[in-house]
């Protein structure tokens, strides 16, 4: 024991020399990276601030675009989805987080975009289509492009990414040209054949026939007016659809003026079927109008209703203020219009009896041109009608 004492001591000593030792050490060592590892802790701090904020602002810009986008990893699961993408596919965006993992196939029910981001994946390429999709019963097309994301210079495969814009509006549009072209063109075909087959008759027939080269000659006449018809209305039409069109402002103008003038133009062809045209507006009626396009719209309505009536009957127009509107209404009590046509009515180029219209000069595009005029003065052109019993076409325009 006494033996022992003086090796504890050693041993008690060397302890605290070592502690003593550390401290120093461990003091001058905090001392001497402190700053150090502040100044990391705060560098830390910034960049993890600088990511989130980066997120954000990734986040704000895809959810900014117009068109929906998505990421997917190898396996076609989504890893990222804008706001977009989810509204196209009828998904509420807030719960995003919950999509992460979600299969591409299930989210979508598309197999055709399935199907691209599979061939980008396994191609290495990017590729675009268009897809159609029914979205409450109404056809819908989209653009898709789809291209690899890849990493690194290897070029490894980190999966793809799909953005889907909603072109079914410019889609409907080119179906509206195409079929528009298509409709010109079929109008226009009929009488120049017809003109194209009678002059071949009068230069194989013997023109001493005069009075069969006068028939012909009436029939090549009326085909020629015809396509006059048809273009001048074209004219019409596209200028009154030319936004940018420059045209002389709308002025404050009496109705009965007008109305004497349209009724004017409209008599000759009422006078060859011995229709009578009444008229009834207040002298002093007035409204802020485009003077030239409204007489073209009454002028059109005043023919339809000498073309569809009989011989001796009689053709009305009226004007009058109903509150903040003006109505004028042409009336006739002529072969009228069956209920499953009247929807159809200021469509351009429908007709309910085609021969009809053609044989009486018309073109098909009266009654657009009508509401386009009504447009214009931001009223409207309402029908109402029976078969057999005759028709009210109705103008609304606010004053
Ligand atoms: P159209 O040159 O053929 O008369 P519109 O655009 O003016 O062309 O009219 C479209 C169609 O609407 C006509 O072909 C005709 O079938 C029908 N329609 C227009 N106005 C009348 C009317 N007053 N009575 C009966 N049918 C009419």
């Amino acid at each position: 024991m006494v033996n022992a004492l003086p090796f504890l001591i050693g041993a008690l000593l060397l302890i605290l020399g070592l502690y003593l030792l550390f401290r120093r050490f461990s003091l001058s060592f905090e001392a001497k990276y402190k700053a150090g590892l502040d100044q990391l802790s705060r560098l830390l701090k910034e960049q993890t601030e600088e990511a989130v904020s980066e997120g954000r602002r990734l986040a704000l810009i895809l959810n900014s675009m117009t068109e929906g986008v998505v990421a997917l990893d190898n396996s076609l699961h989504i890893t990222l989805v804008n706001s977009r993408f989810c509204s196209l596919f009828g998904v509420d965006y807030s719960a995003e987080n919950s999509f992460r993992g979600a299969s591409f196939l299930e989210f979508t029910g598309s197999a055709e975009l399935e199907a691209a981001a599979r061939q980008v994946l396994s191609e290495g390429q990017p590729a675009q289509t268009i897809i159609r999709r029914y979205v409450s019963g109404t056809e819908q097309h989209y653009q898709v492009f789809a291209a690899p994301l890849k990493t690194g210079a290897s070029g490894e495969s980190q999966g793809a990414v799909v953005v889907l814009g909603d072109i079914s509006r410019l889609m409907k549009l080119e179906l509206i040209r195409k079929d528009f072209a298509a409709n010109v063109s079929h109008e226009l075909r009929t009488p120049i054949q017809i003109v194209k087959g009678f002059t071949e008759n009068i230069l194989d027939s013997s023109l001493d026939d005069k009075e069969q080269t006068r028939r012909f000659m009436e029939i090549i006449r009326k085909n020629i007016n015809t396509m006059e018809n048809l273009t001048t209305d074209l004219l019409t039409l596209v200028s009154l659809e030319d936004e940018s069109a420059a045209r002389p402002a709308m002025e404050e103008t009496l109705l009965a003026p007008l109305i004497a003038e349209a009724v004017g133009m409209a008599e000759i062809a009422a006078r060859k079927k011995d229709i009578s045209i009444e008229c009834s507006c207040p002298p002093d009626l007035s409204a802020k109008l485009y003077g030239p396009l409204f007489i073209q719209a009454l002028i059109n309505l005043l023919d339809n209703g000498i073309k569809y009536s009989d011989p001796l009957s009689q053709v009305r127009i009226s004007a009058a203020r109903k509150e903040n509107e003006l109505i004028i209404e042409v009336s006739d009590n002529g072969i009228g219009i069956p209920a499953e046509a009247m929807g159809r009515l200021f469509e351009r180029f429908y007709r309910v009896d085609r021969s009809r219209s053609r044989s009486e000069g018309g073109t098909g595009l009266g009654l657009a041109i009508v509401r386009h005029i009504a447009m214009l003065h931001r009223g409207t052109a309402e029908v109402e009608s029976h078969a057999g019993e005759g028709s009210v076409f109705r103008l609304k325009l606010p004053c």
